[in-house]
């Protein structure tokens, strides 16, 4: 432990050394925050000033708060499996599942992730008859959550005018719905646990009573219910209340568009009566050009705190930045890059690859599987969002908890049972009439589809029976047969995918049972362990499988499907396979990679073109930048792509306006600075010349002033430029992407139209222009 004390710089050592007074640490990127935080947990546990379980800490990621376990275990001789860190929905979960009964849930309640509550929004939409046009379900989706993170329940909404009467109507159905299904959102997790902990004094005492000290780390993206939360927990300072310790970057505060507030480190600062407010200027993480970058850019926003960040890493490479003729072109490049950093021994998972939005990743996500590369992508369509995983998980739900209407429905004609969506419709009338659950409602229905409905709950009846006495990957897997899913994919042509998604569902399971302790003894063990223990949240499995007041376990299943909804997608690492990172650059807050890619710098793309209207948009696009900038520690390279084929339509873009917000001394252009699209297409573009920062950087494009001057297209011996329409007699039209090489090495990129990107040689190809 002193050893780690040792290796802090004077002012890091103030901040983990700080008196049990609330306080605040203000600090850029890689100055050490999260270091700090986990340093004073140990510091506070080793020193004896609090136990374990008097630790409350707050993570912005599930990924995170693992890390911060596993230091923390590394660090000291104690066990922290029992330790409150994790998310705040991660904690509010568990919070719920001790006080399912104060919060009205049962016992068993499932966690509708952000699709399943569309879903069922649109479902609740055609209930109430209320146009779609008028209502569109994201909007209503957005005003649910908004009033949610304002702390605000339907009666609390202030409405003005008929449109929003008609919402908090809307909002009112849908609490509706969602208590009679027994299931809870994300934004619920947070306002239900807030309401418990305001409205019952027994239960604030005692989380008061044992929580000594709070910490919160990215405290500049709390949103205001996530800070009264805290507030609540913390209670007065005087009395018995916690001490707090925030750690944030107003530099970084990314999440103003989902409510966070960055105004919450003003009134903290204020409403805490902080004594202690440190600032961190050293950066441990990046190199000089790199720092100077992130330095420069972010001073052009007006709104801020002020800080600087310097390093003593010496000013290390340049950050490279490529413009790229298309978005194939680009992933080439990166793909060429990647290889050459591999050369050079960096491992895959030091690599990282970041866009503004999940679509930009699709190119990039081709070209690395087509060159072979490992990659994982974070975010988008995680795991667990797959269509295939979620109909087995709703069959999963449906054992758990029969009445749960959004699993009913995704997959009562799922394999086709030859249930209509009139019968559908009757039914969810019935429903509606006698307000019970779908499942209930089918003896209300007579004919054929009675009996195909029936069929369908005595399967889920006997799927139940049949699984009782199964371990939970033996369950997983007889469910995945049962329900006929494994047989649809079987016949299914391109299957085969699908059913190692699914194969891979048995394996989460049978990891998930492992590492949360639900062996084959666990039962018993989690019974003594309530019996002995005094508090039950003592451990992790302990606080989520049993409950506290009658000692009843929670079973294995319902604790899995928890996992599953609330895995935010940032665990998808399978055990140790070494993979390129892919994530956006939200998903990227507070990590760090040798290497960082930061792709898809084109105005409209990033800065977003939604931001662009608003006040702060652009501010917090910047602000976005600066997080992604600092995730590098020794490569930085920045690329855009002139022409771009995003959500079925080819934009043709303009440079980002954050390359003249960048320190024109730091940066290195693989590529000609080219103004704008059409030269470049006109162009021949040799892949060859443009590679990495080995090659001389002359410009590309010949020497010609591209600002006045537009080339004829310059001819190659086989007559193929860039952008070219062709014809080939496999694969039918196209155009070509890149060109390389001569003679009979000459070899086109060429995308067709209906059998994706191919590269050929143009010796053995044939390959007819058609423009
Ligand atoms: P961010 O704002 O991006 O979340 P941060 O302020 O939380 O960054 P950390 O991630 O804690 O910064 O630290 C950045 C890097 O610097 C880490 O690799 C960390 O281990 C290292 N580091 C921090 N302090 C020191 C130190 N005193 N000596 C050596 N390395 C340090
Ligand atoms: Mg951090």
């Amino acid at each position: 432990m002193s050893a780690l004390i040792q290796q802090l710089n004077p002012e890091q050592h103030a901040a983990v050394t700080l008196p049990a007074e609330n306080a605040l640490i203000l600090a850029g990127a890689g100055s050490g925050k999260t270091r700090v935080l986990t340093t004073r947990i140990a510091w506070l546990i080793s020193t004896g000033q609090v136990s374990p379980a008097g630790i409350l800490a707050v993570t912005f990621t599930n990924k995170a708060a693992k890390e911060m376990m596993a230091r923390l275990s590394a660090q000291l001789p104690i066990s922290v499996r029992g330790m409150w860190i994790g998310t705040f929905h991660g904690l509010c979960n568990r919070f719920l599942r001790a006080h399912w009964r104060e919060a009205g849930l049962p016992q068993t309640f499932q966690i509708l992730d952000v699709q399943d509550q569309l879903a069922n929004i649109k479902r609740l939409l055609k209930a109430l008859n209320v146009d779609e046009q008028r209502h569109p379900p994201k909007q209503v989706q957005w005003f649910i959550n908004g009033a949610k993170e304002q702390g605000l329940r339907p009666g609390d909404v202030e409405a003005r005018d008929q449109q929003s009467r008609q919402l908090v109507e809307i909002y009112l159905a849908y609490e509706a719905q969602c208590t009679r299904d027994g299931v809870a959102d994300f934004a619920e997790l947070l306002l239900r646990s807030y309401e418990i902990l305001r409205d019952n004094p027994a239960i604030r005492a005692h989380y008061r009573q044992r929580f000594r000290h709070i910490l919160v780390d990215e405290f500049q993206d709390t949103n205001r219910l996530q800070y009264q939360w805290l507030k609540l927990l913390a209670g007065p300072e005087d009395a018995q209340g916690a001490c707090v310790f925030a750690v944030g970057d107003d530099d970084q505060s990314i999440y103003a568009f989902r409510g966070a507030h960055a105004g919450n480190m003003d009134d903290y600062q204020r409403e805490f009566h902080v004594r202690h407010l440190i600032k961190l200027e050293r950066n441990y993480r990046s190199h000089g050009h790199i720092l100077d970058s992130a330095n420069t850019l972010i001073a052009n926003n007006a709104r801020r705190l002020g800080k600087n960040l310097r390093t003593e890493a010496g000013a290390g490479e340049p950050v490279r930045v490529f413009e790229a003729p298309s978005d194939y072109a680009e992933a080439q490049w990166l793909i060429d890059e990647v290889r050459q950093l591999l050369r050079e021994g960096l491992p895959h998972s030091e690599i990282a690859v970041l866009y503004r939005a999940n679509a930009l990743s699709r190119v990039i996500e081709g070209a690395l599987f087509n060159a072979g590369l490992p990659y994982r992508v974070y975010g988008g369509l995680r795991f667990f969002e797959r269509a295939e995983v979620k109909h087995a998980l709703a069959y999963l739900r449906l054992l758990d908890n029969p009445q749960d209407d959004t699993a009913f429905l995704r997959v009562v004609n799922f394999p086709a049972r030859g249930i209509g969506a009139r019968t559908l419709e009757q039914l969810q009338d019935a429903a509606r009439l006698r307000a019970t659950p779908l499942s209930e409602a089918v003896d209300a229905l007579g004919g054929r589809g009675a009996a195909s409905l029936q069929a369908f709950l005595d399967l889920v009846a006997q799927m139940r029976f049949q699984t009782a006495a199964m371990s939970l990957p033996d369950l997983v897997r007889h469910v995945l047969e049962a329900s006929g899913l494994n047989a649809h994919y079987r016949e299914e042509r391109e299957g085969q995918e699908r059913l190692e998604n699914l194969e891979e569902l048995v394996n989460a399971a049978a990891a998930f049972v492992t590492q949360e302790g639900f062996g084959l003894n666990a039962t018993a063990q989690q019974r003594q362990a309530l019996g002995t223990a005094s508090d039950a949240a003592d451990s992790p499995a302990a606080i989520e499988a049993i409950d506290p007041a009658t000692g009843e376990t929670l079973s294995p299943l319902t604790a899995f499907l928890t996992h599953a909804a609330l895995e935010a997608g940032d665990n998808q690492a399978q055990n140790g396979q070494d993979a390129i990172q892919m994530m956006t650059v939200h998903a990227a807050k507070g990590l760090e990679f040798d290497a960082v890619f930061i792709t898809g710098l084109e105005e409209g793309l990033f800065p977003h073109e939604n931001a662009l209207s608003e006040a702060d948009g652009v501010e917090e696009e910047r602000r976005l930048m600066y997080v992604a900038i600092t995730r590098a520690r020794k490569r930085l390279y920045l690329s855009l792509a002139q022409t771009r084929m995003l959500h079925g339509q080819t934009r043709y873009n303009l440079r980002s306006r954050f390359f003249d917000e960048l320190p024109p001394q730091a940066l290195k252009w693989l590529s000609a600075k080219q103004p704008g699209f059409s030269q470049v297409l006109a162009s021949s573009f040799d892949r060859d010349e443009q590679r990495g920062w080995n090659a001389p950087s002359k410009a590309v494009s010949g020497g010609f002033d591209p600002s006045t001057f537009t080339p004829p297209p310059p001819k190659t011996s086989h007559g193929l430029r860039v952008g070219q329409g062709v014809f080939h007699n496999k694969f039918g039209e196209g155009v070509v992407l890149s060109l390389e090489g001569s003679g009979d090495e000459a070899r086109a990129q060429v995308r067709f139209n209906r059998h994706g990107t191919k590269w050929l040689a143009l010796n053995i190809a044939k390959l007819t222009p058609v423009n």
